[in-house]
């Protein structure tokens, strides 16, 4: 095996990542180390690249939370997983496992919590090392690639559509269309929802309706709130916020209906106003979500194994990190950015064999 692998790094907030040749780490006790096949670029990697968040990261790390790869050494004593095994590693890289929301299979909420490519180095990298107790199985049938954003994109969407609560029949209002947002719509019609698609870019509503959405508002030309309220009598049942625009969240809560539930997961930093009297009167419920747990990653999976959702995916090298930054900070990427390195294997394979040809 090869002793160093290249790896796209933050080494300053707000600065271009770098491409560097690092060491690959070597699995402790209790560790396993995967090589990456594919890793997905979620709009939280911008964020960690930026130091949006009130907590931080400490560069220099490597970013990447959304990996797929094959699990190919075992630190001492790991028994979950073994060689060969297709892991996805994803940002709940590890909890504590005996606090209180850890005993109550809130993992996700654990104040021992580790983040993949945050405070742990993740998938934009050759190789990565991974908690075998908290990667994801990813099920025979899905590639690396579709599996890649059903990992941060799909889970996230999946949990944050069950915490609103809203049942077959109902209006689901998804606010944001893009990464995470083109899962949510696919989960949403899966789970027998009414789907309204709400974006600024005509692309991404456009992208909706192919995907299943019933009605599309683009906030840029028309107040959301208004026009969604009108077409489903009275506001959405549940209402998913993944835009990161804190406009947008203010709109959210204007959508949901008399006692519906506004789940919010797009993390722009800032903060929002929330209109008191209609909350109160209303009787809605505003929720945060974040991620979701192991056993949300088993279903969020099994949706993508039997057929009814299909993560859009755009293949990109490593090398291009930069450039899909800038795309995704402009709202450029169509649904999902994946990173390829399958060209790692492919090109050592097709180095050796032009050296066989040529001998
Ligand atoms: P993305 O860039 O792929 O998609 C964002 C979409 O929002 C784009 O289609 C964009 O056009 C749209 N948008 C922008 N402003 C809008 C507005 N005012 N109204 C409606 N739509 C608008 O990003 P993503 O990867 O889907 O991530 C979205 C957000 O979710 C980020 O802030 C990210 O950090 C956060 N996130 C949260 C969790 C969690 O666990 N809570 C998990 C993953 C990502
Ligand atoms: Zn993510
Ligand atoms: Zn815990």
């Amino acid at each position: 095996m090869a002793k160093t692998m290249q790896a796209a790094v933050v080494t300053a907030f707000g600065q271009p990542l770098m491409l560097q040749e690092l060491a690959i780490p070597t699995p402790g006790p209790g560790q396993i180390l995967v090589k990456t096949e594919a890793c997905g670029v979620c709009h939280t990697d911008l964020h960690a690249a930026k130091g949006d968040w009130p907590v931080k990261p400490n560069p220099p790390f490597i970013p990447g939370h959304e990996a797929i790869g094959i699990v190919v050494a075992l630190g001492a004593g790991v028994t979950a997983v073994k060689e060969g095994d297709r892991v996805g590693v994803p940002w709940l890289y590890s909890a504590c496992g005996h606090c209180e929301h850890c005993l109550s299979a809130w993992e996700t909420v654990c104040g021992e919590a580790k983040f993949g490519g945050y405070t742990q180095n993740g998938g934009f990298a050759d190789y990565l090392l991974a908690d075998p107790d908290y990667v994801a199985h990813i099920p025979a049938g899905l590639s690396a690639f579709e599996a890649a954003p059903l990992i941060c994109a799909g889970i996230t969407t999946y949990k944050g559509l069950k915490e609103t609560q809203a049942r077959p029949g109902e209006w689901m209002a998804i606010s944001g269309c893009g990464g995470l947002g083109h899962m949510a719509i696919q989960y949403a019609k899966a789970m027998g929802l009414k789907v309204a698609g709400i974006d600024i870019d005509e692309g991404k509503l456009a992208h909706a309706t192919r995907l299943g959405a019933d009605l599309v508002i683009n906030a840029r030309t028309h107040d959301p709130a208004e026009m969604l309220n009108k077409q489903t009598s009275g506001g959405a049942h549940g209402v998913l916020i993944t835009a990161p625009s804190l406009g947008a969240f203010k709109q959210g809560v204007a959508m949901t209906r008399k006692r519906g539930t506004c789940v919010l997961v797009g993390l722009p930093p800032g903060e929002f106003p929330v209109p008191l009297f209609d909350v109160v009167a209303k009787c809605i419920t505003v929720r945060g979500s974040f991620v979701g747990t192991r056993q949300d990653m088993v279903e969020c999976l099994a949706f993508a194994a039997d057929g009814k959702v299909k993560a859009d995916v755009e293949l990109q090298p490593l090398a291009a990190i930069n450039t899909v930054f800038h795309r995704l900070e402009r709202g450029d990427v169509p649904s999902r950015v994946v990173l390829d390195f399958s060209d790692v294997v492919e090109t050592a394979k097709s180095a050796r064999s032009a050296a066989l040809v040529d001998a």
